[in-house]
């Protein structure tokens, strides 16, 4: 399924904010030093936003590729000899096809998540590490392609409308799996423990326990990750729906930042808990599927016998033609980051808002998003283009400023 719009919601992540109380004077003019990437910090940036761009666009090559040489169709052929279910042969299928698109993003991912880390000094992993993670990670999407069967046997059995259907089916199965993915998905990369006993952080527990009082919110969970045996970065992040709901601190967060800056961090948090971020991506992603699923019904399909007919697509519900709509679900991916980064940056901005209320602190903040670009390898200043296309927060020196408006208005 590759990286479907549903990861935004699947992962909400979020680089936080900063620290503490400054108790300055609100109305006094605060002078700020805004730090900048140095060159090796951009070009490590741009190599991050060129992939990140061009991997789905290799997947879709890939499959367009195989298509074309007709290797996919002999795959399918392949795959119907074992059973004559056809279930089963769509999930052999999906199964090879993940597998081939694993193997042609393996480089990439190498490059971007290993070799680069490491460039950077980001990362705390050694290759067997890195090794068992991706194959995790293909496991799991293995299992969870089992759930792409229903939307096969819809497309398969329903003449009219099986759009809609699977749009139900889907909608239903994001909302599952965002919620089993803290309980069940995320403990197998990681463990998560509650806030350390240690003396500094008492005090840490006790100051999160007053935000969330001002936010008028009952304690929500709050769990640390020990991410320091991947990666060296700092972030938090709130994941789950209903019961499942958490806030997430990285280790790395509380080991390397000082406590009111990580407590900025958490104020950031528990601005996304207190207005649903979760719950607005996850109808986000619901409803932008939507006329997705309308278009491969309405548009794709009448269109399939202009296919080329080396492809092979015999049916809509021929495993090609679901090979086929991944590859554009690829392309779009890139092209569609715009609106949802537009999203992104809208509810970032509103939780930045939301801390700062909670933690009246701007310069503590505006040292915090310095120290997170520092930490991070972030580029405080990219292109704006960039920064409209690909960022899902605003960047950082546009949100020190925004955090140094507090301190005027
Ligand atoms: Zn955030």
């Amino acid at each position: 399924m590759g990286k479907l719009r549903f990861y935004f919601i699947l992962f909400f992540s979020c680089a936080s904010l900063g620290i503490a109380a400054m108790a300055g004077d609100p109305s006094q003019n605060i002078s700020f030093v805004y730090p900048e990437a140095t060159d090796a910090v951009r070009v490590y940036n741009r190599q991050r936003e060129l992939l990140q761009v061009s991997r789905p666009i290799i997947s879709a090559l890939v499959i367009i590729c195989l298509l074309q040489t007709g290797i996919l169709g002999k795959i399918r052929d392949f795959t119907d000899q074992f059973s004559g279910a056809f279930l089963m042969r769509t999930f052999l299928f999906f199964l090879a096809l993940l597998s081939i698109l694993f193997a042609a993003d393996l480089p990439a991912s190498l490059y971007v998540n290993f070799y680069l880390e490491h460039l950077m000094g980001l990362s705390n992993q050694s290759i067997p590490d890195f090794a068992l993670e991706r194959f995790k990670y293909l496991a799991i999407q293995a299992a969870l392609s089992i759930f792409l069967l229903p939307v096969a046997a819809l497309v398969r059995s329903q003449q009219k409308y099986w759009s809609i259907s699977i749009w139900l089916v889907l909608a239903t199965l994001a909302a599952v799996l965002i919620f089993i993915k803290p309980i069940l998905i995320d403990p197998l990369f990681n463990k998560f423990n509650d806030i350390p006993e240690a003396q500094s952080s008492q005090s840490l527990r006790k100051r999160i326990e007053e935000l969330c009082l001002k936010a008028e919110l009952d304690k929500p969970k709050v769990f640390v990750v020990d991410r320091s045996k991947q990666s060296k970065r700092v972030n938090a992040y709130v994941t789950g729906i209903a019961g499942s709901t958490r806030i997430v601190l990285y280790d790395t967060l509380i080991k390397s930042l000082p406590e009111d800056e990580v407590l900025m961090v958490v104020a950031h948090e528990i601005g996304h808990y207190k207005f649903k971020h979760i719950y607005i991506g996850m109808l986000f992603s619901i409803l932008g599927a939507l006329p997705a699923l309308l278009s491969a019904e309405f548009i794709l399909v009448p269109f399939l016998p202009n296919l080329p007919k080396r492809w092979g697509i015999r049916t809509k519900s021929d495993p090609l033609f679901f090979a086929f709509v991944i590859a554009l679900l690829q392309i779009s991916d890139p092209l569609l980051s715009p609106i949802e980064c537009a999203v992104a940056k809208y509810i970032e901005t509103e939780a930045d808002d939301e801390a700062l209320r909670l933690f009246p602190a701007p310069l503590t903040a505006a040292k915090l998003f310095a120290r997170l670009s520092q930490i991070d390898m972030a580029d405080p200043n990219p292109p704006a283009i960039i920064e409209f296309w690909l960022y899902t927060h605003p960047s950082i020196n546009h949100r020190i400023e925004r955090a140094l408006k507090h301190s005027t208005s």
